[in-house]
């Protein structure tokens, strides 16, 4: 089949790159130069998993190609999908910018008949509105995505399920039979209405997002009862009806999609008279815990002025490079507003990170020598690095041994052994 693919970010490039695994003939087509340029030498510009040696065997298998040419992007396309950013605007709303912009190349470009897939975020309605603008000769399905970033390549061939929103029969048989290779394990394909598809995926981030703030909120709770929500959580979530995943504690939820779809589903519900109190509590509760650690510090060191600190982990999430509203940048900036002196260190993350902070903090080479001389260190981004470190040499570089844990994920016994103080999110001490 012959695919153009609008945008190609993290869902855009992860989308094209699967489909031609599969032996479609996809353009992936952006209007940013610089990146198109480097996708077409096989070079990615975000860190995921396997997305690099995918990109380079479809573009030697001459499955995949790159345009910032819309017309040669659009042209005898028989299916379209739009993956263009759909960020927050300062009300919380989605900004349509992007995705009208590419809309209109779609009517100027493409044929009658093309199949329109709407994959990125938006507002319930907006599929129905694309099909007024394009005209009965489009053929409209909204087809949310749900993959993680870190963990892109694998959701996308293995998802839980594949929603299509529409009500075009053909068009619904298209883009199952392109998702067949995918959903072999009997994983469903389940057709809906457009706007109940675009109403599913802010559901279902709100759904994670709240899981998060849940587990955060009863971690505050335990820390004043003298409970420990690392008990807590496993007790809670070994019942089949609440399961354990997104039930980890930590400095709040960050990344591309939860604070944005969260905050555009209260700004739908409100546009509507609509009251969300679940939903804004989930916001309130994730910006209140992006500062625990901040709170945390005050009340070991009483004063920051002049301190310094070691960060590890910058990125909002393991396996990412993305920035976008991590826990690290609240993290860093409340401790740099005190008068903290940084040196952070991210296995993958520190080139987008230097972009975010200059030059008001510092860089390691390494877990350890971002340490040295630290009189804490706040681990912020669980990466796998992290987990296991040499305790006896960071309590021998570091200059008094502190630990903030913002994911739980060191023993507090253990650290306590190897001379450490050491403070976790509602764990007894
Ligand atoms: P991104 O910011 O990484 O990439 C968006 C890309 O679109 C950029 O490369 C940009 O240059 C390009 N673009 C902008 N205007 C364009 C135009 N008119 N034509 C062609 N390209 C254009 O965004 P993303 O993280 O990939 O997200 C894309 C959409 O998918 C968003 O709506 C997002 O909410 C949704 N989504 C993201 C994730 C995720 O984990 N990142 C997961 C599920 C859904």
């Amino acid at each position: 089949m012959k695919i153009c693919v609008m945008g190609t970010g993290y869902v855009g490039l992860v989308t094209a790159v699967c489909f031609a695994d599969t032996g479609n003939e996809v353009t992936g087509y952006d209007i940013d130069r610089g990146k198109i340029e480097m996708l077409k030498r096989g070079e990615v510009p975000i860190y995921e998993p396997y997305l690099k040696e995918m990109l380079i065997r479809n573009l030697q298998l001459k499955r995949i190609f790159f345009t910032t040419d819309p017309e040669e992007a659009l042209k005898d396309k028989e299916v379209v999908f739009i993956a263009v950013g759909t960020p927050s605007k300062k009300d919380g709303s989605p900004d349509l910018r992007h995705f009208w912009s590419a809309v209109r190349e779609i009517k100027r470009f493409s044929r009658a008949g093309t199949i329109v897939v709407v994959k990125s975020t938006v507002p319930v309605g907006t599929s129905d509105m694309v099909q007024k603008k394009l005209g009965r000769n489009f053929k409209i399905l909204s087809n949310p995505e749900f993959l993680k970033e870190g963990n892109a390549i694998e959701d996308f061939m293995r998802p839980d399920r594949v929603i299509i929103g529409g009500d075009d029969e053909k068009a619904i048989e298209v883009l199952r039979t392109l998702h067949l290779p995918y959903v072999r394990t009997g994983n469903p394909i389940i057709v809906m209405d457009r706007r109940s598809a675009e109403m599913t995926k802010y559901a279902s981030n709100a759904m994670l997002a709240m899981r998060v703030s849940f587990i955060n909120e009863i971690a505050n709770i335990c820390e004043k009862l003298g409970a420990d929500v690392e008990s807590v959580r496993k007790g809670v979530g070994s019942d089949k009806r609440i399961g354990a995943r997104y039930l980890f504690p930590g400095t709040g939820y960050g990344g591309s999609c939860f604070p944005k779809d969260v905050q555009g589903l209260i700004a739908m519900a409100e546009s509507k008279g609509y009251k969300p109190l679940l939903i804004k509590a989930i916001e309130e509760v994730n910006k209140r815990q992006k500062e625990i650690l901040i709170k945390k510090a005050e009340a070991h060191f009483k004063n920051l002025k002049g301190k310094r600190f070691c960060i590890w982990g910058l990125s909002f999430k393991p396996n990412t490079d993305d920035m976008r509203e991590a826990p690290s940048i609240t993290v860093i900036n409340g401790l740099l507003k005190k008068g903290a002196v940084i040196t952070a260190y991210d296995p993958v993350a520190m080139e987008n990170a230097k972009k975010i902070f200059k030059n008001k903090i510092s860089f390691g080479n390494d877990m350890y020598s971002a340490a040295e001389g630290a009189e804490a260190v706040f681990l912020i981004t669980e990466w796998q690095e992290f987990r296991l470190p040499d305790f006896k040499k960071l309590r021998r570089i570091m200059r008094t041994p502190v630990i903030f844990d913002g994911r739980n994920i060191y023993d507090p016994k253990e650290l306590k052994k190897e001379g450490f103080i050491y403070y976790g999110i509602g764990r007894l001490a």
